[in-house]
C-alpha cells in the first residue's frame, strides 16, 4: 500500500496512492473515509496493527477519492519524531570521500524541522555549497529498544525515497556534522511511504540521483555496507525508536563534492531521486534569501 499525507484545498489529510499503467492516477481519502482512525501520518503508524484492516478496506472501496492531479503531496510525515542517517553506507561513495570503511556505524542527526515535501524547493543559503544525497528512507513502524537483527524487519512500517541534502562547508568545517545536515528543507523525502509488505526485500531495489535529467549516482541498495536490519539494531541499542522516525540509509557514489571539478546545487538546479519500487521525489533548488 501507498500512504501519503496531501492536501487538495483545505488541511492536510491522508490517503492511498492508487495507481495505474502510467503511474499514480488516484488518491483514496482516509480522512474523509475514517476521520476518526487517525489525525496524521504518525499516529496512523502507530495505530497501524488495530487500523490496517479498516484502511485496506477502504482501499478497496476507493471511495472518497480524488484525481491524483487535484492534490499536492506534502512529506508523508511532516514533522517527524527524529531524522538519523547513516554516512559512509555504500563502497564507491566511501572511497569518493577519501575514507576506508568504518568499523563502526557512522550516525548523525538531521533536524526534524529539516524535513520537506517531496516536490517543494530545497533552500540554497547564501554562498551555500548546498549537495544531494539520493538515499532509501526507512520508516520506524512499532518501533522500541533493542531490535535485534533478525526482528528488525518487523520494526520497519514502510520506505520512501529521500535526498539527504547536505551543506558541505558546514559539514566538514567542524568534526559533527548535524548542523551541515539540518539546514530547513535538506530533508525532502516521499512521494509516499509505500508499506513493508509490498516492497519485500529492501535490500535489491535500484536508487538512482540526477540533477537537471543528468544521471549522477545509480546504483541498488543491494550495496549498503550495514543493511537496514543491522541499521535497526544499532540505532536501537541506544536509543528507542518511536512509530515514524526516519532512517536514511546512506547514499551511493556520485555526489557533487567529489566530481572534478566540484558541482554544488544552485537555483534552478532539480534534483531527482528514483528508487525501484518506491517512486520519485523531484524538488528544484532556490536562492535562499533569509
Ligand atoms: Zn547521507
Amino acid at each position: 500500500m501507498k500512504l501519503a499525507t496531501f492536501t487538495a484545498g483545505g488541511p492536510p489529510e491522508l490517503g492511498v496512492v492508487q495507481t495505474g499503467a502510467d503511474g499514480p492516477e488516484r488518491i483514496v481519502s482516509i480522512s474523509r473515509a475514517a476521520p476518526q482512525l487517525a489525525a496524521n501520518m504518525i499516529e496512523l503508524i502507530a495505530a497501524w496493527p488495530m487500523v490496517q484492516r479498516e484502511v485496506r478496506a477502504i482501499a478497496e472501496v476507493g471511495e472518497p477519492a480524488l484525481s491524483f492531479r487535484d492534490v499536492r503531496l506534502q512529506a508523508p510525515i511532516p514533522r517527524p519524531g527524529k531524522i538519523f542517517a547513516i554516512g559512509l553506507n555504500y563502497a564507491d561513495h566511501i572511497a569518493e570521500s577519501g575514507m576506508g570503511v568504518p568499523e563502526h556505524q557512522v550516525w548523525f542527526a538531521k533536524a526534524a524541522t529539516a524535513a520537506n515535501g517531496p516536490f517543494d524547493p530545497i533552500a540554497i543559503p547564501p554562498g551555500g555549497y548546498v549537495d544531494y544525497e539520493a538515499e532509501m528512507v526507512a520508516v520506524v513502524g512499532a518501533g522500541g529498544r533493542n531490535i535485534g537483527r533478525d526482528a528488525a524487519a518487523g520494526a520497519v512500517f514502510g520506505y520512501c525515497v529521500g535526498n539527504d541534502a547536505t551543506e558541505r562547508a558546514w559539514q566538514h568545517r567542524t568534526p559533527q556534522w548535524t548542523l551541515g545536515k539540518s539546514f530547513d528543507t535538506h530533508a525532502p523525502f516521499g512521494p509516499w511511504i509505500t508499506t513493508a509488505d509490498e516492497v519485500g526485500d529492501p535490500h535489491a531495489l535500484s536508487i538512482r540521483g540526477l540533477v537537471n535529467g543528468e544521471t549522477r549516482q545509480a546504483s541498488n541498495t543491494e550495496h549498503l555496507v550495514f543493511d537496514v536490519w543491522d541499521q535497526v539494531a544499532h540505532l536501537s541499542q541506544a536509543m528507542t525508536l518511536e512509530p515514524g522516525d526516519l532512517i536514511f540509509t546512506g547514499t551511493p557514489g556520485g555526489i557533487g563534492a567529489a566530481m572534478k571539478p566540484p558541482k554544488f546545487l544552485k537555483d534552478g538546479d532539480r534534483v531527482r531521486i528514483e528508487i525501484e519500487g518506491l517512486g520519485a521525489i523531484e524538488n528544484a533548488c532556490v536562492q535562499d534569501l533569509a
